[in-house]
């Protein structure tokens, strides 16, 4: 390994994951996008090669995949595919969420667990790097199927997880409601009542105050950093926020607390559009307690505009916050939303950039927070979930709030630092690749090789 060429290097594992992992487009994405911005690091410090460092980053611990058998609402058994990554424990139990849709699969698994290994790390909480889920599609099912489902689930999955092991909390697909069917069924297994074995739980039963708006709410906090920098703030911008869903309701509503005016949001089936600004009261009740489609809202508004299966990225904005999907925002849209004049990008989903988007972003000098850092708000309200129920304490939601926005403004400062220092100025994404990798890295040495 003496004198390597880091380049080189960087290239042949990257060309080794391919070939061990055929078939995973959005996993090579995902390593593809740390490792070339980890160059300069390997030639600072080779020891990272020495010790096989990226090799063994971009290997799983394991990744487990089971049947889940269970009977629909006309006594139908079903079969889905269930999924478990626990990528990475260097600095703490793995941690990730689980995703139930229709999408998943070992691909989308391991480039979501791979990219919560940094994230984690950047949160600078000790929470390593896991993700799971199923091919299973909650849309139009029962109460009662999602709770066989998910109990189905469980029994499989259980055998793998727990407080001080693996601790899942929710994603795409997977809210309160799924993850109070899983803490149910798990207690029922284990015979005991292990709180920190989820997070995203009720609050009668553990859970943390702001979980639910931590994502959305921290995506912004970490947008009004960027924007301070470029000397803005969301006061009377135009901002356009994808999707309508967990993540996308608290990241539109803190927009607006903040004085800008969102004017578009969607969701799988097209978007809506008001250039007055919507209510995003109206779409939470609509989504959150009315379970509807976003095309609904016209009936309350009807000067909106409904556009069912077009882009979001055609509209103008200021402010474009990805809060979606992976891969929801392609080369044309970045190109349209520039033309546009955007001038701040804060990814709130995972990976919802594609590579050719964020180049277009980037040679157009528009601000650009990575989803690792952006939307790391959630993970870290987890883990100061975890934190309350080891010590068995409530945090009020205002302290939490101060806690999160101290953390998101932790991760800017150490992305904007780790880029400066090695050669990147301005670039996030490098900085989050860089600052989540050094930590993890570093703790790998220190444990051996295993
Ligand atoms: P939800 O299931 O709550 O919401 C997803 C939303 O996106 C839904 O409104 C869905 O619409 C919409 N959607 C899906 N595909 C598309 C598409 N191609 N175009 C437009 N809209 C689409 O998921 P979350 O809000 O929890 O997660 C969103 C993203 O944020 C994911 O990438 C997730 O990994 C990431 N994330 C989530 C965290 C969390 O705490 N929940 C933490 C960090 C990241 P429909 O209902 O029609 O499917």
């Amino acid at each position: 390994m003496e004198g390597k060429d880091a380049k080189k290097y960087v290239n042949e594992v990257i060309e080794k994951v391919r070939e061990r992992n055929p078939n995973e487009p959005e996993f090579y994405q995902a390593v593809e996008e740390l490792a070339e911005s980890l160059i300069p690091v390997f030639e600072k410090y080779p020891v990272y090669m020495e010790n096989a460092i990226l090799e063994r980053m971009v290997e799983p611990d394991r990744l487990i995949m089971f049947r889940v058998a269970w009977i629909d609402d006309e006594g139908c058994p079903q079969v889905n595919r269930g999924y478990r990554v626990q990528f990475n424990n260097a600095i703490g139990p793995y941690k990730g969420g689980l995703r139930f849709d229709p999408s998943v699969n070992a691909s989308i698994v391991k480039f979501l667990g791979f990219e919560q290994i940094f994230k984690n790390s950047l949160t600078g909480q000790a929470i390593g790097g896991g993700k799971g889920g199923a091919d299973f599609d909650p849309k139009n099912r029962s109460d009662m199927e999602i709770m066989r489902f998910t109990q189905s689930f469980m029994n499989e999955l259980s055998k793998y997880i727990g407080p001080n092991v693996d601790v899942p909390a929710g994603d795409i697909g997977v809210g309160g409601r799924e993850i109070d069917y899983m803490v149910g069924q798990y207690k029922r297994l284990r015979g005991a009542f292990e709180k920190g074995a989820f997070t995203g739980k009720g609050i009668d039963v553990g859970g943390s105050l702001m979980r639910k708006e931590s994502t959305g709410y921290g995506t912004v906090y970490f947008a009004q950093r960027m924007l301070e920098d470029l000397g803005k703030q969301f006061e009377g911008q135009r901002v356009i926020v994808s999707g309508a869903g967990k993540v996308s309701i608290y990241a539109m509503e803190k927009a607006v607390e903040f004085g800008a005016k969102v004017v578009a949001c969607s969701d799988s089936g097209g978007y809506i559009y008001d250039e007055n600004g919507l209510d995003v009261e109206l779409i939470k009740q609509l989504k959150e307690v009315e379970q509807k489609r976003i095309y609904e809202y016209i009936d309350s508004y009807p000067n909106a505009r409904y556009e069912a299966e077009k882009s979001i990225w055609m509209l103008p904005c200021d402010i474009a916050l990805p809060c979606a999907t992976q891969n929801e925002l392609d080369e044309d849209g970045a190109k349209k939303l520039v033309e546009n004049g955007v001038y701040a990008v804060a990814e709130g989903a995972n990976m919802p950039c594609s590579h050719d988007a964020i180049a277009v972003f980037q040679n157009n000098k528009v601000a650009f927070g990575p989803g690792k850092a952006a939307n790391a708000g959630g993970v870290a309200v987890s883990a100061l979930e975890m934190a309350q129920n080891s010590s068995r304490v409530s945090w009020s939601f205002e302290a939490i709030d101060n806690m999160l926005q101290e953390i998101m403004s932790n991760i800017y400062d150490k992305s904007v630092a780790a880029a400066k220092e090695y050669g990147s100025e301005g670039n996030l994404i490098a900085g989050a690749n860089i600052a989540g990798f050094k930590k993890v890295a570093d703790v790998m040495i220190a444990q051996g090789v295993i």
